[in-house]
């Protein structure tokens, strides 16, 4: 199941504003609203807005979710970054920068609508910080 049809799927009243775009009753408040916007991002994860002011948190744990629940599980498991970096080609390392930055951004804007990052999520996010450093020096040992 992808995490904008399980949150849609534990709200009431969701309705498609916009492709990508959604409305429903919040869960975390007495809502006759509808209050709750919920947001698919390109990259598949869910941004929640209560416009009665819910933190997205409160509204996270009212969906008996956590904050991995938004974002689209990654199939690939994280093996080491060196061992990735040494396998690319220059496409293929353009393709991982973007995606790693992808995700620092969707990790930014849900931070930014105040969910809280789990442990897991930090860790993610600096194997993402790694990676990157390893792109880098991958580069410099090219054109060295
Ligand atoms: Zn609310």
């Amino acid at each position: 199941m992808t995490p904008i049809d399980n949150v849609l799927g534990r709200i009431d009243k969701p309705r498609q504003r916009q492709p990508g775009q959604y409305s429903g009753l919040c869960p975390a408040h007495a809502d006759k609203g509808p209050s709750l916007s919920v947001r698919e991002t390109p990259e598949g994860a869910v941004l929640l807005h209560c416009f009665a002011g819910c933190g997205a948190a409160e509204i996270v744990a009212a969906m008996g979710l956590e904050l991995h629940d938004l974002f689209a599980p990654r199939d690939k498991p994280a093996s080491t970054p060196r061992k990735i970096a040494n396998l690319l080609t220059a496409g293929q390392a353009l393709e991982l920068l973007a995606d790693e930055t992808r995700l620092v951004a969707v990790a930014l804007a849900n931070y930014f609508h105040e969910v809280a990052l789990s442990q897991q999520d930090v860790d993610r996010l600096l194997t993402a910080a790694g990676r990157i450093g390893l792109l880098r020096d991958q580069t410099r040992k090219t054109h060295a």
